[in-house]
This record gives structure tokens, sequence and C-alpha cells, in this order.
């Protein structure tokens, strides 16, 4: 009776997203005040449960009070544990610091884990809930137009080992996702961006109308005004799309990785140092290049590649190497960092190239002679 009395009070969310994957299947709200409403709707979801909220040290400064508020006013039992801000959390020392923690404080199998914070938090909490107990249910809280458009739809988690990113973790898929565009107005203009790197991604791939939505809208996106929602719903429903096609990445999903390849590289290049590059601008520069190397092999026309390269620009994106890179860049050294990343077979690569905006295709045999002539030319 009480949960329903939850029911009846809690205001529609501005959006909400299906995920549809069977028995696994979860939503996805989105809304300027969700972290306010979090206690209610964590009790209506799963009653009698505790939380162990995960948050880093940025957010939680921020936005850690209001949840807690929230949750102590649904009469949610809680405890927490604040970790340092940054990709160097996602490793197996504060995935120990975590379990432990949380087993200190007595969670229990029933009971939630909850992620407050961006993709560090929630790719970190999520493998911890993986895990935990062998495997428990846990709650987004996505902070960061990344990880309310990407890192929090689709189930894969991780951390990072000294060989490399993402290489130690599980597919888990939480209860319930909660983005609160609110907790973006917090967020620094430049993660801003980066993430918004993520949504024009989805117009690229398959959702040419999207892309030309967001050329004439970009500005009241960034004002956070309610188009931003729109933005993000449009952005969860095509990438839930995609993982209700294929959960586990046997096809299809490597679509996502549009602009990745050549992203990824830059990233690397650049040791990962987020003063010089952050994700979504590395990815930025890489849906440029795809669309300007697609362009070079007559697959896409030149017209689209231009309209690409000039909203980037608009958003205020870098959409050239050597922009990324900070000055020059070598051909050669890209093209190594590319085929060690995507393990080249017989002279070819994989990568995701565009026939148009909205058109986007895996294509399986990119020859490397033809990638490092478009880098050289690049660089010029
Ligand atoms: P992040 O979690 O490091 O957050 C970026 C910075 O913003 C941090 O300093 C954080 O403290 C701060 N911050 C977060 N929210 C804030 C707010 N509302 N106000 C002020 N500051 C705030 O980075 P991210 O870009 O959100 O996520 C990157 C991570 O996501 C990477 O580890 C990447 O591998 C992972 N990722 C995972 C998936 C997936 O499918 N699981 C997909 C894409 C990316
Ligand atoms: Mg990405």
């Amino acid at each position: 009776f009480s949960a329903k009395m939850n029911t009846s009070v809690l205001p529609p969310p501005a959006a909400r997203v299906a995920v549809a994957l069977g028995d696994r299947s979860y939503d996805i709200l989105i809304g300027p005040d969700l972290i306010a409403t979090a206690g209610a709707r964590i009790a209506q979801l799963r009653p009698g449960a505790g939380a162990f909220i995960v948050t880093d040290a940025h957010v939680g400064a921020l936005w850690l009070a209001p949840l807690e508020a929230s949750l102590e006013q649904a009469g949610v039992r809680f405890s927490r544990i604040i970790l340092p801000p940054g990709e160097s959390t996602k490793d197996f020392a504060h995935f120990q610091q975590l379990c432990e923690a949380a087993l200190e404080a007595r969670i229990e199998r029933g009971d939630l884990l909850v992620a407050l914070g961006g993709g560090v938090i929630g790719d970190l909490t999520g493998f911890a809930a993986a895990s935990l107990r062998r495997g428990m249910n846990f709650v987004q809280i996505p902070t960061t137009v990344l990880s309310q458009v990407d890192s929090s739809v689709g189930g894969k988690t991780g951390i990072n080992t000294a060989q490399g990113k993402n290489l130690v973790g599980a597919f888990h898929q939480p209860a319930l996702v909660l983005a609160d565009t609110g907790a973006l107005a917090t967020l620094p203009p430049r993660e801003f961006a980066a993430g918004y790197a993520e949504i024009v991604k989805y117009g690229l791939i398959d959702r040419p109308e999207f892309f030309d939505w967001l050329e004439k809208h970009w500005p009241a996106v960034f004002g956070r005004g309610p188009e931003l929602e729109y933005a993000i719903a449009v952005s969860c429903e095509s990438k839930a799309a995609v993982v209700a096609r294929d959960e586990t990445e046997q096809g299809d999903r490597a679509l996502l990785n549009l602009g990745h390849t050549f992203g990824h590289a830059l990233e690397k290049i650049v040791g990962y140092d987020s003063s010089r590059l952050v994700h979504g601008e590395g990815v930025a520069v890489g849906m440029a290049c795809a669309f300007r190397f697609s362009a070079r092999q007559g697959l896409c026309p030149e017209g689209a590649a231009a309209r690409v390269e000039a909203h980037l620009r608009a958003v205020g994106l870098p959409t050239r190497i050597p922009q990324a890179l900070g000055g020059a860049g070598d051909a050669q050294e890209i093209l190594a960092v590319m085929a060690q990343d995507k393990k080249v077979k017989r002279g070819a690569l994989t990568f995701i190239l565009a026939r148009d905006i909205g058109q986007s295709f895996i294509a399986r045999n990119v020859e490397v002679e033809a990638v490092r002539a478009f880098l050289e030319d690049e660089l010029q």
C-alpha cells in the first residue's frame, strides 16, 4: 500500500526509455529532478532494500547531499563510499576498496549498489555489482552527458589493468537508470561538449533526421533547455535499440564504434592525458575522419563529410588530427596504434564507415595502404 502511495506522488519523468532485454529489461528515466525523487523511486523498485552509494569526490561534493536526503525521506537505509575522481579510479585497487567497504557496511544480496557519477563510477560500480555476493542489482545515476547517453546504457561494466582499458569486466545490466539532466548544470563545459560528440554519433549512425535536428537545435541543447532531455532520450533509445539487437557485440553493436578507431589511437598517442584530449574529443576527430575517409574512397558524398565537420566545429569540438595531438602527427605511428588496437587481418582493418549521414556500416576489408595515404594527406 505504501509503495502505491509513493507511485501516486511521484511526478512522471520528462522521458522514459525502455531497454528491452527479456528478464534483464529496465527503464532509463530522463528529467531535470530525478536525484530529488531517487529515494522514492528506489523504494518503489525494491521495497525494503538498502542502498550502498558509490560516488567520486567531485560529484559527491555537489550531488551526494540531495541524493541522501531523498533516500532518507523515502525511508531507504544507506551508506556510501567516496572515491577519487578520474579514470585511474577504475582499477583493481579501488574495486577491492569498494567491495570491502560494501561488505563492511553489511550489504546483502537483495540490497542495491547506487552509482552516482560519470562513466568511471558507473563502470566500476556495475562491475562490483556483478561480482559482490555473486551478483547484486544496481541503479545508475549518471551525472555526465557521456554516461547518460552511452555508458549507462547497455550493461558493459569493468575496470582497466596495466595491459589496457576495460580488459576485466562483465556484462551486467542495471535495474534502473536515473539520468538527471539537472545534474549536468555543474558539469564543466569541456566535459559537456565531449559527451555531445557521442550524441552526434547516434545521428550519424542511423538517424539522419536526428542529425538535422541537432544542427538546428544544438544551442538549446547546450543551453540545458528541454531540448537537452530530448537529445538524451533519442540517444538512449538509439543505443538501446542497437543493444537489444546485439547485447554482447557479435555484430551490429560494433556500429557504436563509429569514430572510435581513429579516436582511440589519438587518445593512446597522447597517453590518455585528459588535459590534452578527452575521449569525446577523440571521437569527434574520429567521426570527422571516418566521413572524410569514406568520401575519399568514393563511398560517401563530400558534402556529407563537410556537414559533419561543420557541425562538430560549430559546437567547439576538434575535427582534425593535428588539433587533437596539439601539433603535427605521424601517420605511421597512428597506423601502428590502430593496427595493434583492431588486429590487422591480411593487410586489412575493420572500420565503421558511412555511405551518407545516418548510413554508417561495418567495413571489414579496409586496405591498410588506403588508410596510410589518407593519414598522410590529413597530416600535410
Ligand atoms: P568521468 O566519470 O571521469 O567524469 C568526468 C569528470 O567529470 C570527473 O572528474 C567527474 O568527477 C566529473 N563530474 C561528473 N559528473 C559531474 C557533474 N555533474 N558536475 C561536475 N563534475 C562532474 O568520465 P565520463 O566521461 O563520464 O566516463 C568515462 C568512462 O566511461 C571511461 O572509463 C569509459 O571507459 C567509460 N565508458 C563506458 C561505456 C560502457 O558502455 N560501459 C561506454 C562509454 C564510456
Ligand atoms: Mg565512446
